[in-house]
């Protein structure tokens, strides 16, 4: 069989290969996972936006009372180890329980987790991490490539299929912190809790529980749906006298904390991100030159992995450096309202959901004279160094003080058209070039890129400066620079990369 037709097993044919019964005029089992996938984004959003308050809050007002640099060091690792976990999680997939299980008991872990963290203490804050971590592990990635399964390898629709499930992704993201933000924070919902004669320092724990009832509902979407999803997702047959890699299991989950461990000790040494490049480097050209069809789709995989990594460097810098930015050296008012600047981290999934269906109709539009994968890549390598060349005339302008909202809508709006060219681009690309038997593993190494880029971008962001505009603009231009070089190797490595993905787009 082909390993470019996605198909979950070789035994498992599409059944209906042109099911337009679905949102869009997709298959129908795309609709069962864009509503998952959005509660289990709202979940994830909903915890994560509490999560540094509620480790940095007083144990007065019902938080842990962690100093900044504790809490940030624990949310960084959290955020990191969601991600990658993923390898994991596919690889349980791949070789044990197949997607649709991984993706079933991650989401019952993961609300479990949610609910954990619903009770009040620090043994239970911790555990309840722990949990969602390694659900989210189990579920995201594999939830993803089924996705990808609901198409035949000549199926068009398949990159808009995926802009559509992203804006799933970020309904989830965008409605979440409004929901768990106004049960931990509000003064409304705590004075209706004393009006229970309920504790109203405990509201934090009232958002983790909404984070988890979240969840438990992605997780009725998928088993009262699963009859739409029933041909793909199954668990590989066992060949007769083998048993299942139990060996290789160990060391991929070995692996896997070690590598958590390694970056945690790059912020000591920093040498070894450098190290990490390389191994990348090395490791594409191994595939590259090897003969057989599989490795040179691999060595593609890794330059697209190499290209998402530096794209998230920037991007998760909303967190960090951009949210400085907002807080002191941008006007939060528009038409005379004035806003709280956490509110700007929503303003990316606004124009997500804005931008996605646009982007579904174009490639649908498009159909195959749509650009090459790897040239959406460079494209949104393209958007997002373009996104901080913008915001070196904005830091320039901060000299005279702060400065309009204007700047950043714009950053957000160049930052999204470089993430819908990149992000549900490269999902679909994982499915479409993984050798079937490796389809979750894969999955896993593409958000693998996330973790590692939310780890540089917390790197970067350590030299931001909002009290000298001249520094400042030299900050972002040098990270825009950056990127542009990146952006002209991809480019020139464009005819390669096409070459080495054998036959697929
Ligand atoms: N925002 C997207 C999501 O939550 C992309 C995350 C990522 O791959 N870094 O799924």
């Amino acid at each position: 069989m082909s390993s470019s037709v996605v198909s979950d097993s070789p035994t498992q044919p599409h059944v209906q290969p042109l099911d337009r019964s679905g949102i869009g005029g997709q298959p129908r089992g795309l609709t069962t996972l864009f509503f998952a996938e959005m509660w289990e984004r709202f979940s994830y959003y909903g915890m994560r936006a509490l999560l540094i308050l509620f480790m940095t809050a007083a144990a007065a007002e019902g938080g842990l009372g962690f100093d900044t640099k504790h809490a940030a060091g624990i949310y960084g690792t959290y955020t990191m180890s969601v991600y990658l976990l993923s390898i994991l999680g596919g690889f349980i997939a791949d070789n044990f329980v197949g997607a649709r299980r991984a993706v079933f008991v991650g989401g019952i872990i993961i609300a479990s987790g949610h609910f954990t963290m619903a009770l009040n203490s620090t043994a239970t804050f911790y555990a309840g991490l722990v949990l969602v971590a390694l659900g989210t592990g189990l579920l995201k990635p594999n939830i993803s490539t089924m996705v990808g399964s609901l198409y035949s390898a000549s199926d068009e629709r398949r990159d808009a299929g995926f802009s559509i499930f992203y804006m799933g992704i970020n309904i989830g993201a965008f409605l979440a912190p409004l929901v768990t933000g106004y049960l931990a924070q509000s003064a409304g919902w705590k004075s209706q809790l004393a009006a229970w004669g309920l504790n109203p320092l405990h509201s934090w724990h009232w958002g983790f529980a909404a984070a988890g009832v979240g969840m438990t509902l992605g997780l009725v979407v998928y088993v009262r749906r699963a009859s739409t999803l029933a041909h793909v997702g199954h668990a590989p047959a066992l060949e007769a006298g083998r048993s299942r890699p139990w060996g290789k299991l160990g060391l991929v989950a070995l692996g896997s904390f070690a590598l958590i461990a390694a970056m945690k000790l790059s912020d000591r040494y920093p040498a070894v991100v450098y190290g990490l490049f390389a191994l990348q480097i090395a490791a594409i050209l191994f595939f590259a030159f090897r003969a057989d069809q599989d490795s040179k789709r691999i060595a593609a995989i890794l330059v697209f992995f190499f290209a998402a990594e530096i794209f998230w460097a920037i991007f998760e810098q909303t967190g960090s450096s951009i949210s400085l930015f907002a807080d002191r050296l941008t006007r939060n008012e528009i038409l005379g309202w004035n806003f709280p600047s956490s509110y700007w981290q929503s303003v990316n999934s606004i124009w997500v959901i804005l931008l996605a269906p646009v982007f579904a109709w174009l490639w649908i539009k498009l159909g195959h004279r749509q650009p090459s994968s790897p040239m959406k890549f460079t494209l949104g390598l393209l958007f997002v160094a373009l996104s901080f060349v913008l915001m070196v005339p904005a830091a320039k302008l901060t000299a005279a003080g702060k400065v309009g909202p204007i700047w950043l809508l714009a950053l957000f709006f160049l930052q999204t058209i470089g993430e819908m060219l990149l992000s549900p681009v490269g999902l679909s690309t994982m499915t479409k070039l993984a050798p079937p038997r490796l389809l979750g593993l894969v999955m896993g190494i593409w958000f693998l890129a996330a973790a590692l880029g939310n780890k540089l971008a917390g790197v970067l962001a350590g030299e931001f400066k909002s009290d000298n505009p001249a520094e400042l603009a030299t900050f972002f231009w040098h990270q825009a620079l950056g990127v542009g070089v990146a952006t002209l190797v991809l480019l020139a490595l464009v005819p390669w990369v096409k070459k080495l993905m054998c036959g697929v787009r």
